[in-house]
């Protein structure tokens, strides 16, 4: 074995993981990244189908950002950002501002996506508690719901992984029967977002009680990208406008281009409350988050210090230069290199080719796609939807056979899928959908499907 995975095995705790499964597939050293690929200590190469977990968006060692950051690490990296601030906060801050909805006029920095979400919900709160609103302490959130894993973030989760076990701990929240277009029992040619009734019964019924309802807009990423209607957001803001409730758009995975639109609400042209950003914003290179929101609710914190109005939440990181720099930079390509057109014709194209070739194959359930998302969900039965029972670890399996191809899937359960860096290209495309469905192919012709089932 070598030194480094021996070293690695004993010496880090991964996240996300059973550290029994690293003793059969040994961690992966990375040594260095070009455009989509990933090179390890090996020499081995793999394509990064995911963006390394959802973040990079102009590719590994992009050499304009690599500038941008060398240009910035000689003026300033970090500076204290209480009574301080710096030149790329500012900028990206304005920037921010005028791309984002309308409603959206102030930026609070954090670090990581988790702590963007606790942010909102406490601005929430704090806000109800400010006004009078006593009685609004409770968020509504939807089934099979990833908005982070801190505490507070975890409350509004909804994945039984990660969150049975820390129930005693957890927020009282609303939870509310969201959209499963794959299961959908309406019509789903004429779709009005009927399933939007749990959600309206709900509100009915709780509004006093509700400071916020917090979802992810168009795509619920870690349910296994389930894709919904932009009238269910549409009906959601109108909705929350009516019983003065917030809407916290968790904009953390989709937001900078991922669905095919800057950010994941302009498909229902609404505008939130607050919106959390994260991963894509600093292009994959560094930790960074904003809580964006509006006047209103700016202006509710707003006061002589003696009234005790202020925000108080703060975080070391808040503000760092270096990731702003990367931030404003990768903006910047965005603008000078049209990639959200782009992403739109990729999109089609990766949507097209994996839509062939599932149809080709036996153990496809469907295939869904929205911009630069595709996922294939793997059933074993087309008419039932049923899919394999989670031990099998069918994705699992599947995973380890893409990677000895050169291939970085992570599947979720059943569910299989790409989200590549945009400056992936066509030869980069066809080896990505060909060989993750060779892989689907060999695992259900080999031995370990057998054995299991
Ligand atoms: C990744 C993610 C988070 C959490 O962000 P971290 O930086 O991992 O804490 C929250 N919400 C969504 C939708 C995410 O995809």
């Amino acid at each position: 074995m070598n030194s480094y995975v021996e070293k690695d095995l004993q010496y880090i705790w991964h996240p996300c993981a059973q550290m029994k499964d690293y003793e059969e597939l040994n961690p992966i050293v990375i040594e260095k990244g070009e455009g989509v690929w990933l090179y390890d200590i090996n020499g081995k190469r793999y394509l990064d189908c995911i963006s390394s977990w959802w973040t990079n968006t102009l590719g590994h060692s992009n050499k304009r950002i690599n500038e941008a950051i060398k240009k910035q690490i000689d003026n300033i990296e970090h500076v204290i950002f209480a009574n301080f601030s710096n030149k790329p906060a500012i900028e990206l801050a304005e920037k921010l501002v005028k791309i984002t909805p309308n409603k959206l006029k102030k930026v609070f920095f954090s670090d990581n996506g988790s702590s963007a979400v606790e942010i909102a919900l406490k601005m929430s709160f704090h806000y109800n508690m400010q006004r009078g609103n006593v009685k609004k302490k409770k968020f509504v959130a939807l089934s099979d719901a990833y908005h982070g894993e801190t505490l507070g973030a975890l409350s509004v989760c909804d994945i039984d992984e990660f969150n049975t076990v820390y129930k005693p701990l957890l927020l009282d929240t609303i939870r509310v029967e969201g959209p499963d277009c794959y299961r959908c029992t309406y019509n789903r040619d004429s779709c009005h977002a009927e399933c939007f009734g749990n959600m309206e019964k709900c509100m009915i019924e709780n509004n006093q009680e509700i400071s916020a309802v917090i979802v992810e807009p168009m795509v619920q990423g870690a349910a296994g990208m389930k894709i919904y209607s932009p009238i269910y957001l549409k009906k959601l803001r109108k909705l929350c406008d009516e019983y003065d409730i917030h809407l916290i758009l968790d904009e953390i995975a989709v937001g900078f281009g991922r669905t095919g639109e800057m950010f994941a609400c302009n498909h229902a042209k609404i505008s939130p409350d607050f919106m959390c950003l994260s991963k894509g914003i600093s292009a994959g290179y560094m930790p960074m988050s904003v809580v964006m929101t509006t006047d209103e609710v700016y202006n509710c914190f707003y006061g002589d210090y003696k009234d005790r109005k202020s925000f108080l939440h703060s975080h070391t990181y808040s503000g760092n230069a270096m990731a702003c720099a990367i931030a404003l930079e990768n903006l910047k390509i965005f603008e000078e290199e049209n990639i959200i057109e782009q992403n739109k014709k990729k999109g089609e194209f990766i949507k097209k080719l994996t839509l062939e070739k599932a149809k080709l194959s036996n153990y496809i359930g469907e295939v869904r796609s929205l911009g630069m998302i595709t996922a294939i969900e793997i059933v074993r039965d087309k008419e039932t939807k049923e899919g394999y029972p989670w031990h099998m670890r069918v994705g699992y399996e599947i995973y380890k056979i893409a990677l000895r191809k050169g291939l970085v899937l992570r599947p979720i359960g059943n569910v299989l899928y790409f989200i590549p860096p945009y400056i992936i290209n066509e030869d980069e495309i066809e080896f990505m959908v060909n060989t993750c469905f060779q892989s689907i192919e060999e695992y259900f012709k080999s031995n370990t499907f057998k054995v299991y089932n």
